[in-house]
């Protein structure tokens, strides 16, 4: 960044987990950010960076990788060793263990205030970055050559001049709202409950996908021997369910679950999410894009939200990057550099929200063939080798161009 704070290539409103991910990818080619976020990242209410688990896929460990992230998440990541997949009242199940498929993890989980507070403790070390939080956008206006972004900074009025806005401002994302972006919204009927616990018998590594009657609940193995629990309900079971004490609570957590790891002994606080998939219009317009949730908002079903948008701000990155390496003076909110993206993104972001649909509506069948393909299981599709490609193929075609990060390569060479 410029000493002047004020103008920069590139505007992210957002610092969640996706903001600040691209914040530092886009510092690794010196491209000049300024990073919006409207909390304080350190703050324990920062709604983004919550008790919620993510499961990162075996991909996005070589995007962290290859964006120098991956030793200090190593130090905090559980390595996830096997899945178990099962269902209440039928017999069967299946496991898919990770030395067999011949890889050390299936995937990994983090807790979201543990991931975004390790990539926010790399952001303010870096020239070309101004982190300016907690700082609220309040209007933006998009000219021919700069967007104009005003800014919220305590009680007072800012400016921040940039050729190009990133939108990483979440599903209600006002960057969307100011360039009058329609999105399409599908409401499900279910809530998803979550929360950390400890149980008698060590997990081991072993992450577990259960379906029960009132909904699909996985336990995820975590850090210190905890598990992370993501229960999908009913608003009528979610009603029941918040109402309870810690106690009662645990015994119908214990019950949907079984005795597998021993007795459920402590349970963290619940936090509970409705549903929805929203999706945008478009992922660009002029001299803006759109990341995130604030393209792309998903049911957390098969876990791959995140995961998707790593994706995404890869391939971001690498086009922003490489327009900069080839010309040092270039416009980043030129409309080439946007069309390319889109071009590049639209197609795996569409796939993959049409996959997590159609998996809910699976879930909807009680019996029949469907029951037997949805044990395939929530987190497995991201997270086995194998089956993301078998899916892909059969149901998505071949999976697209690859980014420099995905592939496991350094951004900049
Ligand atoms: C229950 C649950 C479980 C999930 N599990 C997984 C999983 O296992 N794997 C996976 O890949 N994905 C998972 N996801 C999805 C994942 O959580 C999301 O993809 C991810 O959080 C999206 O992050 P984001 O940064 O786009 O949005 P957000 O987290 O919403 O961040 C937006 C940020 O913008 C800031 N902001 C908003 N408005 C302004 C403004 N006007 N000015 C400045 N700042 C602003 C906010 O303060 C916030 O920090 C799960 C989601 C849920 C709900």
């Amino acid at each position: 960044m410029s000493s002047d704070k004020s103008h920069c290539d590139v505007l992210i409103v957002g610092g969640g987990l996706v903001g600040s991910t691209l914040a530092y990818a886009l510092s690794q080619a010196k491209i000049s950010t300024v990073l919006l976020e409207e909390r304080n990242p350190g703050f324990i209410g920062q709604p983004s960076f919550d008790d919620r688990v993510t499961a990162l896929a075996n991909g996005s460990q070589r995007i962290f990788q290859g964006l120098g992230l991956w030793k200090d998440l190593l130090e905090v990541v559980e390595p996830i060793k096997s899945i178990h997949i099962s269902e209440r009242g039928r017999f069967g199940m299946s496991r898919i263990i990770a030395e067999e498929e011949g890889v050390s993890a299936l995937g990994y989980t983090i807790e979201n205030r543990v991931l975004g507070g390790t990539i926010w403790s790399k952001l303010s070390s870096l020239d070309s970055l101004t982190c300016l939080a907690p700082a609220k956008l309040d209007s933006l206006s998009i000219k021919t050559d700069e967007i104009i972004a005003r800014v919220k900074i305590d009680d007072s009025n800012h400016e921040v001049r940039a050729k190009l806005v990133v939108a990483a401002d979440g599903i209600r994302s006002k960057v969307r709202e100011s360039l009058g972006i329609a999105v399409l919204t599908d409401v499900y009927d279910q809530q998803a409950v979550i929360v950390n616990c400890q149980t008698e018998v060590p997990h081991g590594g072993q992450a577990f996908e259960r379906f029960t009657p009132s909904g699909p609940l996985a336990f995820l193995p975590l850090r210190h021997n905890r598990v992370g629990v993501v229960w999908t309900l009913s608003p009528e079971k979610k009603k029941i369910i918040s109402d309870l004490s810690d106690k009662e609570f645990t015994a119908e957590l214990q019950k949907s679950f079984g005795n597998r790891l021993g007795r459920i002994n402590r349970v963290g606080s619940r936090s509970f999410y409705p549903l929805t998939r929203v999706r945008s219009d478009t992922l660009i317009s002029s001299r803006a894009v759109l990341v995130g949730n604030a393209a792309l908002n998903l049911h957390p079903v098969a876990g791959q939200g995140f995961n998707l948008a790593l994706r995404d701000i890869a391939a971001l990155a690498e086009v922003l990057v490489d327009a900069q390496c080839n010309n040092n003076t270039i416009d980043l909110g030129d409309s080439c550099f946007l069309d390319s993206y889109q071009a590049w993104r639209y197609g795996d972001q569409q796939r993959v929200a049409q996959f997590t649909h159609g998996l809910i509506k699976l879930f909807g069948y009680k019996l029949g063939p469907l029951a037997i393909t949805r044990s395939l299981g929530l987190v497995a599709f991201d997270l086995i080798p194998g089956a993301k490609g078998m899916l892909a193929r059969q149901t998505m075609g071949l999976s697209g161009r690859l980014s420099r990060l995905a592939r496991g390569l350094p951004l900049v060479s």
